[in-house]
């Protein structure tokens, strides 16, 4: 199988969150190709499921790969550049497909002895394909959940072959954040007729400035961030609406539940101060990714001793990831693989060194055969 050119072709048709229909149909194609009376192939959703039999299992292995892109216009001008115009593989999960592919191809060639499940899950980016997954395996097929699992992701800020991870927390709980303010607009010369939404909205925005900085323990940690920020319609009309669009990162469940509450308060001030309606929406919710002790010092140690393969111990970050729900349920583990690219993940230009492909399948397969 050449997987560069299987990345390649996944990387032209990108498709985000549960609507992976394409993605679907070409990874059954190219797993139907291997033919073989081990290998169950279930549909859920716009995702699969794989399992390949043993040859005397005592456990089983799982493997998961995120199969969604980005609505991101590509800006790599590459000749296999996404061909679905304004969406983008730019957080290399076709790169992730492809890896999942050549290890199960191993798995179908040298049978372990272990069962092996692989998981190609949609939506990570959003509304988050983790948590029902497993909600469906848990009431529909629980012989298909493993005992142990792993992922990985790329990371372009690393160079290939390194893999990086640590024991605990590797990933921030996360939760996106979208304010609406809702108030009395009118004529731009008629401001005491009026509620300005546009200054209500400043004035939350410098507000929420303080959550982080006053309210949040500084020996534990959050991000609340707002990247998004719109008022009114035009220069001369006191602005009806506004609407704020943010994310909160937390290192604990706790002190996300705590930032909420005090983003809820100052929404709750705003209301009473500028009189208005204030609605909060907190979208899509990941849990931290917590690996499993066991597993990460296992995984690390087994890394250490592999040739041209350098081992890092990582530091958490305040990044997020649906695999979260599964390091919840499960003893998991999720690692950083090295992929040197000059751009970061969701840039327009990530273009991870296709290199990481030649060896990487093969890499987990042994780390499996061993375990
Ligand atoms: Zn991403
Ligand atoms: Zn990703």
């Amino acid at each position: 199988m050449d997987l560069i050119q299987i990345r390649r072709e996944l990387h032209e048709i990108p498709e985000i969150g549960f609507q992976e229909f394409k993605t679907q149909s070409y990874l059954k194609d190219i797993i139907g190709r291997m033919a073989s009376e081990r290998i169950e192939l279930v549909e859920w959703r716009t995702g699969l499921v794989v399992k390949v039999s043993g040859s005397s299992p005592e456990k089983t292995i799982g493997w998961r790969t995120d199969i969604d892109g980005l609505p991101i216009r590509e800006e790599t001008g590459l000749p296999f550049a996404s061909r679905h115009e304004g969406f983008m593989h730019a957080c290399g999960h076709d790169v992730h497909m492809a890896i999942a592919l050549g290890l199960l191809e191993l798995l179908v060639e040298r049978p372990l002895n272990d069962d092996a499940v692989i998981f190609f899950q949609p939506a990570e980016e959003g509304p988050g394909g983790a948590q029902p997954l497993l909600e469906w395996l848990e009431t529909e097929r629980p012989d298909l959940l493993p005992d142990e699992l792993f992922a990985l992701h790329i990371a372009p800020e690393l160079p290939v072959g390194t893999v990086a991870t640590k024991p605990g927390l590797l990933f921030a709980n996360t939760s996106e954040l979208f304010i609406d303010l809702h108030g009395k607009g009118g004529h731009a010369a008629y401001p005491h007729q009026t509620r300005d939404m546009a200054v209500a909205a400043a004035a939350l925005l410098m507000q929420l400035q303080t959550v982080v900085s006053r309210n949040v323990d500084p020996m534990d940690s959050a991000v609340l961030t707002v990247g998004k920020m719109s008022a009114g319609t035009v220069q001369n009309i006191i602005a009806e609406r506004a609407r704020l669009e943010g994310t909160i990162r937390t290192l604990t469940p706790e002190a996300m539940e705590s930032v909420k509450k005090r983003v809820e308060s100052l929404c709750r001030s705003i209301e009473e101060g500028y009189e208005c309606q204030v609605s909060i929406d907190y979208g899509a919710n990941y849990r931290q990714v917590d690996n499993e002790e066991r597993l990460a010092e296992s995984f690390l140690s087994y890394a250490q001793d592999v040739p041209d393969i350098q081992a890092v111990r990582s530091k958490a970050a305040m990044t997020g990831e649906d695999f979260g729900y599964f390091t919840e349920r499960l003893p998991a583990l999720m690692f950083w693989a090295g992929a040197g690219s000059g751009y970061g993940l969701h840039h327009a230009k990530l273009a991870p060194d296709e290199r990481l492909l030649s060896f990487m399948p093969e890499f987990l397969y042994d780390y499996f055969k061993q375990r």
